[in-house]
């Protein structure tokens, strides 16, 4: 039987083949839904926020609304997302008298790489981009990034081709030029790249050919590495299958899968300290090994024996007060807990946790059973 195609392609499908064909047949070829992780839900959460300010923003004519941005941080969002959300509205500023722009502007084209509609059958390829706008003769465009890693500078790859690409056909074909920024949210940081007419020359052909090479491929066959732990459809890897334990058992539904699973990790568990003390002497020896896309082995780390006497000093000259400097200082439970232990005064172990707020939470992972 030929294999199935599909209508409709997007860079995100384009990337999930390249990271791994057995995740893409699987997710969009046979129809498994990707378990979402904690960092798909942040970024969908926050793009969501980001794209409701920019509306509202943008229809009241103001710049920043942070009345309103404080009152719509989600009540049940996850410390991650209202830490992000609250640092991006306290510091974007939308820029003035905005003519020509878009928000979450969806975009797409058909087999001849003509713009059509979104919902059209024959939109054969969409995206999706954040925010763009005309800034005199520039047209620029956001794109909200959820990532933990900010990079020192931003390569011109395809994805960003395409996007420029896309823009220029659709919102601004008098554009020479196209600025893309990379508007890092963790951390209010901005790194940005200039798509020159020639950067955007080929961007369908290049899309052609990936389409070409994905639809003749016979086998789809897996590729592990490190996307492994977020290509969401481990339980329906062969792979993972074979090398863990059986589907079921990844996967429990039932009582009985879920006890073989908990005793497969608790296996894990105690393999773990022995198999990496067993690895680190090879590599000592032999030098790193690679595994898909990973490496294991040495890589310099610096770390610092830190005065915490000597550090407050410096802060303080430094201007900072002491209500900034003393939540950097932190101090765990069990490090007061062993320095009042080598000082021979346990005894002041309560004392001093008295003078702290006891927050409850909920640990799941392996402990005792009461006999
Ligand atoms: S677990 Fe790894 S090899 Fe298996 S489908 Fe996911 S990415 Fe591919």
């Amino acid at each position: 039987m030929p294999p199935k195609k599909l209508k409709q392609y997007s860079f995100s499908r384009l990337d999930l083949y390249e990271r791994c064909p057995w995740a893409y047949k699987k997710v969009h070829l046979d129809g498994i839904p990707r378990a979402s992780n904690e960092a798909m839900v942040t970024g969908k959460t926050v793009h969501a926020l980001i794209a409701d300010y920019l509306l509202r923003l943008i229809n009241q004519k103001q710049q920043t609304d942070w009345e309103w941005a404080e009152g719509a941080a989600p009540k049940d969002g996850s410390p991650d997302v209202l830490q992000i959300w609250q640092k991006f509205y306290n510091s974007f500023i939308l820029p003035p008298a905005l003519d020509v722009y878009g928000v979450e502007h969806k975009l797409a084209f058909d087999r001849n790489w003509q713009p059509c509609e979104f919902s059209a059958d024959e939109a054969y390829f969409r995206m999706v981009v954040d925010f763009h706008f005309r800034q005199g003769e520039l047209a620029v465009v956001l794109d909200w990034k959820s990532n933990r890693a900010v990079p020192e500078t931003v390569e011109k790859d395809l994805q960003l081709r395409t996007y420029g690409w896309g823009l220029k056909q659709v919102a601004y074909p008098d554009a020479q030029e196209i600025l893309l920024r990379l508007h890092f949210l963790r951390y209010g940081k901005e790194r940005e790249v200039l798509l020159e007419p020639q950067d955007l020359e080929g961007v369908p052909e290049v899309l052609e050919s990936k389409i070409k090479t994905i639809e003749e491929d016979q086998d789809y066959g897996p590729t592990p590495g490190s996307f492994c732990g977020l290509c969401g459809i481990t339980a329906h890897c062969p792979v993972m299958s074979k090398t863990l334990a059986p589907i079921e058992v990844i996967a429990p539904a039932t009582r009985e899968q879920a006890e073989k699973a908990a005793s497969l990790l608790l296996a894990l568990q105690k393999m773990e300290k022995e198999l990496t003390a067993r690895l680190k002497d090879w590599v000592k020896e032999y030098g790193p090994i690679h595994v898909g896309d990973m490496v294991y082995g040495p890589s310099p780390v610096v770390s610092y024996d830190l005065d915490p006497q000597k550090v407050a000093t410096m802060l303080l000259n430094a201007s900072l007060s002491r209500e900034e400097i003393w939540p950097l200082l932190s101090m765990t439970k069990t490090n007061l807990e062993k320095g009042l232990r080598k000082l021979k005064r346990r005894d002041l172990l309560e004392q001093a946790l008295s003078t702290a707020t006891a927050k409850g939470s909920e640990k799941i992972d392996f402990r005792k059973a009461n006999s």
